[in-house]
């Protein structure tokens, strides 16, 4: 199985076919593409019907050995199994079983169809990142043993992510996580959780700014090319390949336990940013897993639901992006979406670069086909099963109040927008699986509007604010990031 980027000319294609191990450890290719597989691995009905009696970490094993071919069976084997296991994912609901990993629940079967949710939350950090974070976190230690080599994780995080990777990666042999977020502006459950951490390989810093500052911070670090090479630093942001791939499990997970035979179909609806979840759907699917649509749930951020609307694709401004209570889905433009673009027009590498070119010049692309437009690559949308839909914070605090009354559970906002836009795409005889991306415990502040009184907190966290915390204010100074840097890798 060989990768090439996005916006790799055939020739240079040619010349540096990447194996999985060459793009684990690494971000963007270096012409600014994303890695994606020379072609997907195809799954057979006959490997369907053998997958349906495996557990995760089994089913996680025989997905990811298509895609890392290159990582030895027993070694992938072992690996899978240490990150699918019930003691890190053992944060279930009462009546939900941690040993399903990501546990199905139906919430409705009637006329209309029938709406399942599938718990992705379970995990250490309360968030469906812990899915493919915990995967790479033994997947690096693995690697960086292999060559005795370290590396570095340098990056930014207004919450989920930061501390997916700190749980990743804590006490990870060859591995450092430096992590800014900016101070006080975290909720006081997502400070409590990365700053409680005592590993001694875990550094928070909190930086006397907003999100954008730390970001800017990332980028002056990485762009600085030979500080980077010296220490070793690297990334774990949704564009990470390993972090796709782990994330097409799920999916496969979801369809088996939701169908008896291979001639069903399920549907799925994603709560959606920077488009890495949906992106393993899409890949779910061209795998040959029978998936009938992908609904992309957007927020008021809705990029991505412009787009599969209108073929229009225009990304925001700071300035115009909203801070919402679904705050992890609040991005200004997708991430991962030149992954899609790239199928849409044909796996055409040129066309790619120059759409995206364009993106960084004029703020987006039209594929509408309209006159003046930039293609007319819009009108095969359909044939990838996208659909999708936006959520307000009015429908959030609606929905959940209704999903707590007609079914007794708690869900979170980003779930709740995922809720909101799945009913509107139910069809009779195709189950409507929602993909829940976090617990409720998390954002509590807005479970409070909608029902007036806490989410339940799983056991462990019940006075996690109360812990002892970790971490160093700093001022958003580049030369001082170098030198804290420098000063704890010791390179
Ligand atoms: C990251 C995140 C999302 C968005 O996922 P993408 O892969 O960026 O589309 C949705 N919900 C929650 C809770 C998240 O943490």
């Amino acid at each position: 199985m060989h990768y090439v980027s996005t916006r790799a000319t055939s020739a240079s294609a040619a010349r540096n076919p990447q194996l999985f191990s060459d793009i684990l450890l690494g971000g963007l290719a270096p012409d600014g593409g994303l890695y994606l597989p020379t072609e997907y691995p195809q799954v057979t009905g006959a490997e369907l019907d053998a997958w349906r009696k495996l557990s995760y970490a089994e089913l996680a094993y025989e997905i990811l050995r298509k895609f890392a071919t290159d990582i030895p069976d027993a070694a992938l084997k072992a690996l899978t199994a240490r990150t699918y296991t019930p003691e890190v994912y053992r944060n279930a609901r009462a009546g939900e079983s941690a040993a399903e990993i990501t546990p199905l629940r139906v919430l409705e079967e009637g006329e209309r169809g029938t709406l399942v949710l599938q718990a992705l939350s379970n995990g250490p950090t309360l968030a469906f990142k812990d899915m493919a974070m915990q995967l790479l976190g033994n997947l690096f230690e693995y690697a960086l043993a292999k060559n005795n080599d370290e590396l570095n994780i340098f990056g930014a995080t207004s919450g989920d992510t930061g501390s997916a990777a700190e749980y990743a990666m804590r006490g990870k042999r060859g591995v450092r996580v430096f992590m800014l977020s900016p101070h006080k502006k975290m909720s006081a459950f997502q400070t409590a959780q990365m700053f409680s951490l005592q590993d001694p390989n875990i550094f928070n810093i909190a930086v006397e700014g907003v999100f954008d500052d730390c970001q800017d911070l990332v980028k002056a670090v990485s762009n600085d090319l030979s500080f980077k090479a010296r220490h070793k630093i690297g990334t774990v942001n949704s564009i990470n390949w390993a972090r796709v791939v782990a994330q097409v499990v799920y999916y496969f997970r979801g369809y088996l336990a939701a169908t008896t035979t291979n001639s069903q179909k399920v549907s799925f609806t994603v709560p959606s940013g920077n488009f890495g979840n949906i992106c393993a759907g899409h890949i779910a699917r061209m795998m040959g897993l029978p998936i009938d649509k992908l609904v992309a749930a957007t927020n008021e951020n809705d990029v991505l639901d412009e787009f599969f609307r209108t073929g229009v694709y225009r990304v925001r401004k700071s300035s115009e992006t909203f801070h919402t209570s679904s705050p992890s889905m609040d991005i200004s433009k997708a991430s991962n979406f030149e992954r899609f673009v790239y199928e849409l027009v044909g796996r055409d590498a040129d066309r790619t670069h120059d759409l995206f070119r364009k993106v960084e010049t004029h703020g987006g692309f039209d594929l509408s086909g309209a006159p003046g437009s930039d293609g007319d690559e819009y009108q095969h949308v359909g044939k990838f099963g996208f659909q999708s839909g936006r959520s307000t914070h009015a429908d959030r605090l609606a929905t959940i109040r209704d999903v707590a009354a007609k079914y007794g559970i708690v869900i979170d906002t980003h779930t709740a927008d995922g809720v909101k836009v799945a009913r509107e795409h139910m069809q009779p005889g195709v189950p409507m699986i929602v993909l829940e991306t976090a617990l409720a415990a998390k954002f509590n502040e807005t479970i409070v509007e909608a029902l007036g009184k806490d989410a339940d907190r799983p056991a462990g966290f019940e006075n996690i604010e109360a812990l002892p915390q970790r971490f160093v204010v700093m001022p958003p100074d580049v030369d001082r990031m170098k030198a804290y840097i420098s000063e704890h890798t010791g390179l």
